[in-house]
This record gives C-alpha cells, sequence and structure tokens, in this order.
C-alpha cells in the first residue's frame, strides 16, 4: 500500500471537511499536498495547521497575504499561491496523486479539467464540471489515462453496484438515480412562492453547501445528475431514471437484463463514497455509524412529480436532447440560486429564470472545444441576468448594490 498524496480543490466546503475526516483517520494512506479555498480564510488556515499541507490557494491576493501571514507566525512552512492558475497547477503537479474535485460550480471546471490533462486519480464532487464539458472531460480523461471515481453518493452507488460491468456491455438495462425529493417534497404548491433561503438549505436527510441544498430543494441536482450519469457511465438518455426515495437510504441501483436489481444502501453521510473511492479498490473506516435497518420503519418509492419539481423537467428535457443545452441549463441555474440565494428572486422563479435562457440560447455542437463552452456558459449567466432584471425590478438595484 503506498501513501496517497492528495490536492483537495475545495477543502473549506462541505465535502472538503468531510474528506479531511477521512484523511484523519487514515494517516498511514493519505497525506495532504494541496489544500484550497476561495475566501474561508480562518477555515483553510485551521485546516494548514492541522494537515501541515505543501500548497494552500485561495481566490484573491489579499486572502493569500493574509493566510501567509499567519502561517508563519505559526512557524509553517506551507506555501501559499491564489488564483484559477494556481488550481489548475496544483491539480496537475507531479506531487500530487489524487485530486479531490470539491469546488462548487463552474469555478472548478478548469481544475478538474487540468487533472484530467495530467493523469490523476480525480475523485470528482464538482457535477457542474462534467455537466458543462461532459464529452471534452471524458475524453481527456480516456486520453490522459487518467482514473475518475465519482463521490456523489448516487454515482458513486451506481458505479459499486456496476463491480466490473459495464453499461454498454454485460447486460445492464437501467440505471436508477434516487433522490430524497428534498424539503418541499409535500408542502403546498401554493405557498412555494414565500419559501425562504434557509427553509430551501435546511435538507431533510442530508447537510450540504448553500447551493447544491437549493439545488435538491428545487431537484435540478437530479437534473445535473442525470446528466452527469450520462456521461460518467455512458449510458444512453433513455436509459437512466429517476426515483423519490425520500428516506436516502438506498443510494441509487442498477436494473440488469436479468431482472436483478442491485442497489447500494447506507446512512446518509457523504464519508462513505468518499472514503470508498479514496481507498477504491480496498475499503476503509469511513467513520460513518453503522446502517440498522431494523430501526426504519419503512423504505418508500415513487416517481418524480415534474409540475412540483419543474426544473428536473429542465434537466430531463436537457439529457433526452442530447446534452447540447447542458452548458445553459447549468449557468443559469447557477446565476438564479445565487440571486435566490441573496433574496432577489423567488423560489419559484428558479425555473423561469433557466427556462428562458434554455429558450433563448442556441444549444452547443458536440465538437465544442473548452473556449467554446466557456463562451456559452457566460452568454447563459448574461442572459439569466438580464431576464431577472427584466422580471424583478428590485433585482437590478440589488445586485449593483450586492
Ligand atoms: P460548499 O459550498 O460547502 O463548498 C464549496 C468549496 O468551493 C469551498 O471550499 C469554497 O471555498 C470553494 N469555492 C467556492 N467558490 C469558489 C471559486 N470561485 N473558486 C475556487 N473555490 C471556490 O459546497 P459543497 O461541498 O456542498 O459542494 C461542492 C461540490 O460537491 C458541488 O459541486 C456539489 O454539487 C458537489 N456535491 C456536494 C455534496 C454534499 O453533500 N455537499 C454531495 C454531492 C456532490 P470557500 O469556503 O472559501 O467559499
Amino acid at each position: 500500500m503506498s501513501m496517497q498524496r492528495l490536492a483537495i480543490l475545495g477543502s473549506t466546503g462541505s465535502i472538503g471537511t468531510s474528506t479531511l475526516d477521512v484523511v484523519a483517520r487514515h494517516p498511514d494512506r493519505f497525506r495532504v499536498f494541496a489544500l484550497t479555498a476561495h475566501q474561508s480564510i480562518d477555515r483553510l488556515f485551521e485546516q494548514c495547521v492541522a494537515f501541515l499541507p505543501d500548497i494552500a490557494v485561495v481566490g484573491h491576493a489579499e486572502g493569500a497575504a493574509e493566510l501567509e501571514q499567519r502561517l508563519r507566525a505559526a512557524r509553517l512552512s506551507t506555501e501559499v499561491a491564489y488564483g484559477p492558475q494556481a488550481l489548475d497547477a496544483v491539480a496537475s503537479a507531479s506531487r500530487c496523486d489524487t485530486v479531490v474535485a470539491a469546488i462548487v460550480g463552474a469555478a472548478g471546471l478548469s481544475s478538474s479539467l487540468a487533472a484530467a490533462r495530467a493523469g490523476k486519480k480525480i475523485l470528482l464532487a464538482n457535477k457542474e464540471a462534467l455537466v458543462m464539458s461532459g464529452a471534452l472531460f471524458m475524453r481527456a480523461v480516456a486520453e490522459h489515462g487518467a482514473t475518475l471515481l465519482p463521490l456523489d453518493s448516487e454515482h458513486n452507488a451506481i458505479f459499486q453496484c456496476l463491480g466490473t460491468s459495464s453499461c454498454t456491455g454485460a447486460g445492464v438495462e437501467r440505471l436508477i438515480l434516487t433522490a430524497s425529493g428534498g424539503p418541499f417534497l409535500h408542502r403546498e404548491l401554493d405557498t412555494l412562492d414565500d419559501v425562504t433561503p434557509d427553509q430551501a438549505c435546511k435538507h431533510p436527510n442530508w447537510v450540504m453547501g448553500r447551493k447544491i441544498s437549493v439545488d435538491s430543494a428545487t431537484m435540478m441536482n437530479k437534473g445535473l445528475e442525470v446528466i452527469e450519469a450520462r456521461w460518467l457511465f455512458d449510458m444512453p438518455p433513455e436509459r437512466i431514471e429517476v426515483l423519490i426515495h425520500p428516506q436516502s437510504v438506498i443510494h441509487s441501483m442498477v436494473a440488469y437484463a436479468d431482472q436483478s436489481v442491485l442497489a447500494q444502501l447506507g446512512n446518509p453521510d457523504m464519508r462513505t463514497p468518499i472514503a470508498h473511492a479514496m481507498a477504491h479498490p480496498d475499503r476503509v473506516d469511513s467513520g460513518v455509524a453503522p446502517l440498522d435497518l431494523t430501526r426504519m420503519s419503512q423504505l418508500s418509492f415513487h416517481e418524480p412529480d415534474l409540475e412540483r419539481f419543474p426544473c428536473l423537467r429542465l434537466g430531463l428535457d436537457v439529457l433526452r436532447n442530447g446534452c447540447a443545452a447542458s452548458v445553459t441549463l447549468n449557468a443559469a441555474n447557477e446565476v438564479a440560486v445565487d440571486a435566490f440565494l441573496h433574496e432577489h428572486i423567488r423560489f419559484t422563479d428558479i425555473a423561469r429564470v433557466i427556462g428562458h435562457a434554455l429558450d433563448r440560447l442556441p444549444p452547443l455542437a458536440p465538437t465544442a472545444g473548452l473556449d467554446d463552452i466557456l463562451a456559452a456558459d457566460e452568454l447563459a449567466r448574461v442572459t439569466a441576468r438580464q431576464f431577472m432584471a427584466q422580471q424583478t425590478r428590485g433585482y437590478t438595484h440589488a445586485v449593483a448594490v450586492h
């Protein structure tokens, strides 16, 4: 067993801190090469003290200067860098074996791609990167001999249920992604206009960052995940299904031609898929409590209601139309969720903003390169912001102040 040197991109976030929890349990297996944050300097400093990385990366020069000063005062030699190029550099550094891609949103695309192009083992949480660049990303992984392992609990579950099977052979019939339905599964439809950001972020089963929590409440998270599954497992869209399972105990399933259905179960705690991917093909302690099925009164399942969850409908439409509009879907969603979290638009406006951008903008060609993807991302953001400015009189002013 050789020591794995990890670059944890987004170490101060929910996935990042769960990853460090697993690292701390196995000092004989994992060593931290790099930690990165955007602006959480206090938390990053504490992580540097605890894990002694070679390099720490932050978003801006001021944050880097502050971190550097605090590290030196604590007599730590961790090197400090800042900005997107520094993220790409740690993701592709020769001193790093494994990259945990846990930055939220499109901001994680460049460093995830850099890791793929450097042939790293990539533990992918940053689903937005794959949604934006699916074909390009998977080509980079194949061409540069990278290893891509999913951290997202659903995709990690599918990966485990597939075992040695590949989706294109071995009688794999369907991938069934489970979804909790989030905090508003049963809320009266006509009260969804009044939902506050804190209510949307209060997930019944998972503790996560604010952006993915809102995505779970709208079920755009599942819309992004079906696209993620299409690329990760090379699965035709019509063979990817979504099933509501409010208890979040079965994390996803694979149905085979002989009508065997394999499921992966566990308590809803991201340290299980993280530990699985980190140690793969071995298994190690994740720190998660054992699953006690005798304490579970029921496991229930039903189809998603697309009227209640229009964002899921949009995601499924993009999947079934070949994923050519996934950059627009993702970018408009990021802009709309951010506006909702800052109380500039209502919860129910999120789907309207995304729908508008999808109606307005042309799909991308399957041969699109990184520049085309970034241009489409920017155009979708501008289109979404213009729509919000037209629809919501307070939006322009609020954004200008913010
Ligand atoms: P968080 O918001 O908790 O953390 C995001 C991390 O990214 C933080 O370290 C943050 O730094 C950093 N970051 C934010 N913006 C930038 C930027 N512009 N440039 C560089 N770094 C940035 O998110 P989560 O951990 O919840 O989610 C991370 C990813 O994992 C997302 O793609 C999400 O969809 C996915 N995921 C998350 C799950 C979960 O349970 N949380 C489950 C499955 C997938 P700072 O702290 O300084 O802001």
